[in-house]
């Protein structure tokens, strides 16, 4: 990583590592256990080619890691973005072990991805690299193993694809092989919306933790997508003033205040949040940077790093993205006082939410929204004042303290079952 240029995907498993390193010397780790939990329990990296539309056919790469499952099967999403890469989807599996052991939910980690360019393909492209990608790892994935999710540039569609690719190499229906589909084979009500929501839950308990009324307040979102939309929608719905929102093509900002319903409409017409109507275009870096009450990075990872962390002007930031920011960066903001809903916390929505559809699939005993959304509530609600009593006592950022409860979980539960054999 070059000091003066912003981190790259690649960077993120040195980071990640830094960070955990950094929780296991103030835990004490046993150096046996530091060492298993500092690398990943499996990883399969698959060629595979794809015939696309024109005829020819295209090798894409792929890859399936899981960190750890010492506290169940592994869980975590797949992504389809250019800029996958090994070293990204194993730093998003170890985010993901430390996310279910954060909000107490029985999964280990895992991530998965496929380095393509979604925007460029067509459907059928991609529901063709779906399933054959789908075939390369099956030997990884299924209900009691490892239980993939949508994550960046993948949705429902795409899960319903995966567990209809599973179920007919298995010969009957596996409902349970994915989280995130659609809810006529077996989605949860609530899911599509979960990660949001969730995020939003943690910014009122954060608003309530710190006396501030939400109501008024000033919104920047980075990333306008699965995540970012649907806090920007429900914390317009409590009151709040989004001013800013960007994506991949850049950044609108408008100090009164933008109609969320209908920038939703807009995006969803014309593909981007630019060019919506009474804004001025800014950069996705400056949505960043804009004084603003609660900052959602909900795209990228490393955007807040130590070029730019310095600059952020939040109260709140509620990380809505998985490793939006830097360890070096952590710092900067723990000294500027910023109040930094953690990733694993800030972004635990969806993963619950996907715990309750892979129970629902298992019980095939489905529950009405209001059931899923209230026990989103209460999970995320105990963990967030769990990790804020640690912070407190410990006297360290929320960040350090969801992250050394989280390692805790696992160390204990790797002690508890004891070294095979
Ligand atoms: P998405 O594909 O639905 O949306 C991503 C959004 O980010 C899009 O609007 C895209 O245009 C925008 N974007 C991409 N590059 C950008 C850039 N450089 N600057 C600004 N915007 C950019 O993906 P998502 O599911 O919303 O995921 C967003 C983040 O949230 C990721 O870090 C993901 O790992 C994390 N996350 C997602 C879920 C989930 O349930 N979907 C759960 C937990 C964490």
């Amino acid at each position: 990583m070059v000091n003066n240029q912003p981190p790259v995907s690649e960077d993120l498993y040195p980071l990640s590592l830094e960070r955990f390193h950094k929780v296991a010397d103030r835990l004490d780790l046993d150096p046996g256990i530091r060492e298993k939990l500092a690398v990943v329990k499996r990883e399969v990296t698959v060629n595979f080619p794809v015939k696309m539309d024109d005829g020819q056919f295209k090798v894409f790469t792929g890859f399936r890691v899981q960190h750890d499952i010492a506290r169940g099967p592994a869980k975590g999403g797949i992504r389809y973005h250019p800029s996958v890469c090994l070293e990204e989807v194993r730093a998003l599996a170890m985010l993901m072990t430390w996310k279910c052991a954060v909000v107490n939910i029985p999964f280990g980690g895992a991530k998965g991805g496929v380095k393509c360019d979604p925007k460029a393909m067509s459907e059928g492209e991609i529901e063709r690299l779906t399933r054959r990608y789908t075939s390369e790892i099956i030997m990884l994935i299924g209900p009691e193993t490892d239980i993939p999710a949508p994550d960046m540039y993948t949705d429902s569609k795409i899960m319903g694809w995966i567990m209809d690719t599973y179920s007919m190499q298995k010969g009957f229906s596996v409902p349970g092989v994915v989280t995130g589909k659609p809810l006529s084979i077996g989605g949860s009500l609530g899911r599509s919306g979960a990660t949001g929501r969730g995020c939003v839950n943690c910014i009122s308990l954060g608003g309530e933790h710190l006396g501030i009324d939400l109501e008024g307040r000033t919104v920047s979102v980075q990333g306008f997508g699965k995540v970012g939309a649907v806090a920007a929608r429900l914390l317009d719905e409590m009151g709040c003033k989004i001013i800013a929102a960007s994506d991949s093509k850049g950044g609108i900002f408008s100090q009164k205040g933008i109609d969320v319903a209908d920038l939703l409409r807009h995006k969803g017409e014309s593909g981007s949040v630019v060019g919506f109507h009474d804004t001025d275009n800014i950069s996705s870096t400056d949505v960043l940077e804009i004084p603003c009450d609660i900052l959602i990075p909900a795209a990228l990872e490393n955007q807040i790093w130590e070029g730019n962390a310095d600059k952020i002007q939040a109260k709140i930031i509620a990380e809505g993205a998985n490793g939006p920011t830097t360890p070096k960066a952590d710092d900067i903001l723990s000294d500027k006082g910023i109040f930094v809903i953690p990733d694993i916390l800030a972004n635990a929505g969806g993963v619950i939410v996907s715990y309750f559809e892979w129970v629902q699939n298992i019980q095939e005993y489905f529950w009405p929204e209001k059931r899923i959304n209230s026990e989103l509530q209460r999970i995320l609600s105990d963990s967030f004042w769990k990790v804020l009593e640690i912070s407190k006592k410990e006297k360290m950022s929320m960040k350090m303290a969801a992250y050394s409860l989280a390692v805790d979980r696992v160390v204990q539960a790797t002690k508890d079952r004891g070294i095979y054999p």
